[in-house]
């Protein structure tokens, strides 16, 4: 099947009381407060999609040769819902997370669920749980669409089944403390995606490999890694969960192409919009570490920042590795940082007009 799906409708028996819902939205920190319903949608081989659900959100019930546990064939996404000024609510770019997330499904040989279904079942889900959309600058409801594979069987083969789902979690800003830059790691001992790989798709496995250079980098007093390329370990390609951007002193920006081995934001998509809007220059072009640490030296760049989903835009004041280490411009937020910050929330939160489209009310 394709197109829009009825979805079954079953209320949690069980929800959360009002007054406890508005104590945990006071303060949720980032993916640990859940909502009371989640979206189902099941594929099988010949029937297609079917039964979809918005029902409470529980536990999987998984035989344990279930195929995804043994190959990780799964994949997701992550978007957010954002209070409007009105008390409404909205998505942002829905459909480009749902284009991002059929060309993970192609890339991980899972069942493509059609575009129209995955906005469907996360507008279907938000409507439901509209009241667990915290208010305050940068809180927003967080949306974990993914899909993994059910058949139960021990080959290594393309499921047959397949079980998409729709978590939410009420989410805080992503970097706590509000530091006003992070500090990154030079991952040398690991790569994140080699080219004919999985660096482009959204599926656990990337995360899963990007472990141990993010707890490397933690051992290091850093925020975050930053991965090179596989396979000339000089360009620099993106963080663990966020692309990254440089500014120059002549006003420009640069980011690292799409080549297959880079996740493409849609935060990234965005900003390089915006930023063109505001009258600069967005180079899609490689950059070198080796590059990066002379212009950060010369004043040549004068900010650096990544950005996502959950970080928004968040900037880079330091660069430390085993053969690298320097500070960005005075080590704190940069100027066009701030700007494309507040004009990206500003979108967001219904606060400016949306001349792109990219706002989806509910
Ligand atoms: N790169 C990686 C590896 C990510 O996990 C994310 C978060 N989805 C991003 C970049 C940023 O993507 P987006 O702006 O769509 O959240």
């Amino acid at each position: 099947g394709s197109g829009e799906q009825t979805f079954l409708f079953e209320q949690n028996p069980t929800r959360v009381a009002n007054s406890e819902r508005d104590a945990l939205l006071a303060n949720p920190g980032f993916g640990r407060v859940f909502t009371d319903h989640m979206a189902t949608i099941r594929y099988s081989e010949g029937r297609g999609w079917h039964d979809a659900k918005i029902g409470p959100r529980k536990a999987f019930d998984l035989d344990p040769s279930t195929l995804v546990l043994h190959y990780a064939q799964e994949i997701f996404e992550g978007m957010k819902a954002y209070r409007l000024p009105d008390g409404g609510a909205t998505l942002f770019r829905p459909d480009a997370n749902a284009r991002r997330f059929r060309n993970s499904a192609l890339r991980l040989a899972m069942a493509p669920l059609p575009e129209e279904l995955f906005v469907q079942s996360v507008r279907e889900l938000v409507r439901i749980d509209r009241d667990w959309i915290p208010a305050g600058e940068g809180a927003a409801l967080y949306l974990r669409p993914f899909m993994i594979a059910t058949e139960v069987l021990l080959g290594v083969k393309p499921s047959a089944e397949y079980l998409y789902c729709v978590i939410a979690s009420s989410v805080g800003s992503y970097f706590k403390g509000g530091a006003p830059a992070i500090t990154i790691w030079v991952s040398e001992n690991y790569t994140r995606a080699a080219p004919g790989g999985t660096g482009e798709a959204k599926c656990g496995g990337n995360y899963a490999a990007s472990l141990a250079a993010q707890a490397e980098a933690m051992q290091e007093g850093c925020e975050q890694v930053v991965f090179l390329d596989a396979v000339e370990r000089r360009f620099v390609e993106e963080l663990g969960g966020m692309n990254v951007f440089f500014g120059f002193r002549d006003g420009s920006l640069q980011t690292p192409p799409l080549t297959g081995t880079i996740l493409p934001g849609i935060t990234r998509d965005s900003l390089i919009t915006l930023a063109r809007d505001m009258g600069l220059t967005v180079r899609e072009e490689p950059y070198a570490i080796d590059q990066w640490q002379a212009d950060a030296e010369s004043g040549r760049l004068t900010e650096a920042f990544a950005c996502g989903t959950a970080a928004v835009v968040t900037p880079i004041g330091k660069v430390k590795g085993r053969e690298h280490s320097f500070t960005i411009g005075d080590g704190g937020a940069g100027p066009v940082a701030s700007r494309l910050k507040s004009a990206l929330l500003d979108i967001q939160n219904g606060r400016a007009p949306d001349p792109h489209g990219w706002l989806d009310r509910l």
